[in-house]
């Protein structure tokens, strides 16, 4: 479906469509991980025309390259290196990095 408009309705409802199809990634991925890559596409391009931002928790659940929907372990190798989180895509390895938050260096 195209949406030539952008309204804080076509906005929202984008949102509502990103959050629906990660949902389906992370539902398919045991059995058809390139499905979940394919939804991780589409969000992506909603997202685009719509401009809207992919939200916490889901933002880190893509690699930005490649669109690979990423599960830790499987489709990602998530390591703790010096207060960062680092999260390689194991498709084109990429890396990406996020600092540890809501913990305090003891
Ligand atoms: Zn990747």
């Amino acid at each position: 479906m195209k949406e030539r408009s952008r309204t804080p309705q076509t906005r929202k409802a984008a949102r509502e469509r990103i959050a629906r199809l990660f949902g389906l990634a992370g539902g398919e991925f045991a059995e058809h991980p390139e499905l979940s890559n394919r939804y991780v596409e589409i969000a992506r391009k909603i997202a685009m025309r719509q401009r809207v931002r992919i939200e916490k928790p889901m933002s880190r659940q893509y690699c930005r390259r490649c669109s690979s929907f990423l599960v830790p372990g499987q489709s990602s190798r998530v390591r703790v290196r010096d207060g960062y989180v680092v999260v390689t895509c194991i498709a084109c390895k990429s890396r990406r990095r996020y600092p540890l938050k809501g913990r305090r260096k003891a």
